[in-house]
C-alpha cells in the first residue's frame, strides 16, 4: 500500500539524511499563536526554516539561472523517492508538517494546472488519504514555478479541512457535484465535493477557466488548491487570487515590512512567518491579516462575478 511505503520512506530518510532530520526536529520548536475570526481560525506560526521558500525570488531571470532543486540530477545525494505514475514522492527537507511531502513531476516541466493534473491530484488524495494534497500556482507560492509539483501535509492540521466540511452556502448542486462557499471567510474559497473523478476534474477546470475570465493573469488563473479524500468522497478547496504578495512584503522600512508570501498552507489557515517580529505582530493584529488576504483574494465584486458563472454550470 502506498501510504505504508511513504511512511517507511520517511523513517529511512530521517535516519540517513542528517540535514532533513535536523529540520524535522526543529518543527518541535515552531511557535504557534491562535488567531480567531468569526468564520474561521488562523493560527500564526513562527517557522524560521521557511525563510528560503517565503522570500524566494521567482522572477524569470532568477529561475533561469539557478539549478532546479526538483530535478533528479540536482537533488541531494541522500534524497530518495517513490515513483508514482509520472511523479516522484519525496520528503520535503524544509517542512511545515511533521510528514511533509513534495511530489514533483519526474521531468522538468512548468507548474501549470489542467484537467489531467487535477485528475492526478485526486488520485494522490485518494491513495494518500492521511495527507492533504496541495497545489501552489506559479505565482501563488510555488518556489519552483518551472518544475511541476504538488505538496502534501498531514491531514487535520490546516483548519480549512474542518471548516469547508461545515460549509453550507451552496453555489451549485447536481447528483454528482456540490459547489459551496463560506461567507466572511477572510479569503475567498470555492469548495467542490463529489465521488466521481471525471465530474470533479471537469468542475475544477471550469472553475479555473471562470477565475481566469474574472481576473486575467499569466501564465494561468491565480489559485491555490487543497484536496482531501474524506468520508468516501473528494473535497477540493480552490482559492481564487488576484495578487502574489501583499504590499507589506515590499516595504523597505524594516519595522513596517511583513515577510508574508502565502501559498496553499496559509490559505488553508496556517500562517507561516519566518521572522519572529512578524509573528509577534500578527498574533495581535487581526486586521492586518485580513487586510493582506484581502489584497490577494478576489474582491466581493469579483467573487460575485465568479459565483454567477458557477451557478450556470451543467455538470
Ligand atoms: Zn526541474
Amino acid at each position: 500500500m502506498l501510504q505504508q511505503k511513504v511512511k517507511e520512506l520517511f523513517a529511512s530518510q530521517l535516519e540517513q539524511w542528517p540535514m532533513a532530520r535536523r529540520n524535522f526536529d526543529d518543527l518541535n520548536s515552531v511557535q504557534v499563536a491562535e488567531v480567531r475570526f468569526d468564520a474561521c481560525r488562523m493560527p500564526v506560526t513562527f517557522n524560521a526554516g521557511r525563510i528560503r521558500s517565503t522570500a524566494a525570488k521567482v522572477d524569470k531571470k532568477t529561475i533561469a539561472e539557478r539549478r532546479c532543486f526538483l530535478c533528479g540530477e540536482n537533488r541531494p545525494a541522500e534524497q530518495e523517492g517513490i515513483e508514482y505514475g509520472r511523479y516522484t514522492i519525496l520528503i520535503n527537507p524544509f517542512p511545515i508538517f511533521k510528514n511533509h511531502l513534495t511530489i514533483p513531476d519526474s521531468s522538468h516541466t512548468d507548474q501549470m494546472m489542467n484537467a489531467e493534473r487535477m485528475g492526478e491530484m485526486l488520485d494522490l488524495a485518494h491513495d494518500l488519504s492521511d495527507w492533504a494534497i496541495f497545489y501552489n500556482g506559479p505565482k501563488c507560492g510555488a518556489s519552483a514555478p518551472d518544475h511541476f509539483h504538488f505538496q502534501a501535509g498531514d491531514r487535520g492540521v490546516m483548519p480549512v479541512e474542518e471548516e469547508i466540511k461545515k460549509a453550507d452556502k451552496v453555489l451549485y448542486k447536481s447528483d454528482k457535484l456540490t459547489v459551496k462557499t463560506i461567507d466572511n471567510y477572510v479569503r475567498k474559497v470555492v469548495i467542490l465535493e463529489g465521488k466521481e473523478r471525471d465530474v470533479l476534474t471537469a468542475a475544477v477546470e471550469q472553475v479555473m477557466k471562470a477565475v481566469g475570465e474574472v481576473v486575467v493573469r499569466e501564465p494561468e488563473p491565480m489559485v491555490n488548491i487543497i484536496t482531501v479524500w474524506d468520508e468516501n468522497e473528494w473535497r477540493v478547496a480552490v482559492f481564487p487570487r488576484r495578487e502574489h504578495r501583499p504590499s507589506q512584503f515590499f516595504l523597505e522600512d524594516e519595522a513596517a515590512k511583513i515577510v508574508f508570501s502565502p501559498g496553499a498552507v496559509d490559505f488553508g489557515g496556517i500562517l507561516i512567518l519566518p521572522r519572529k517580529e512578524d509573528f509577534d505582530r500578527l498574533q495581535v493584529e487581526k486586521e492586518t491579516i485580513a487586510d493582506m488576504f484581502g489584497q490577494l483574494s478576489f474582491t466581493d465584486e469579483q467573487f460575485a462575478e465568479l459565483t454567477d458563472k458557477i451557478a450556470k454550470f451543467s455538470l
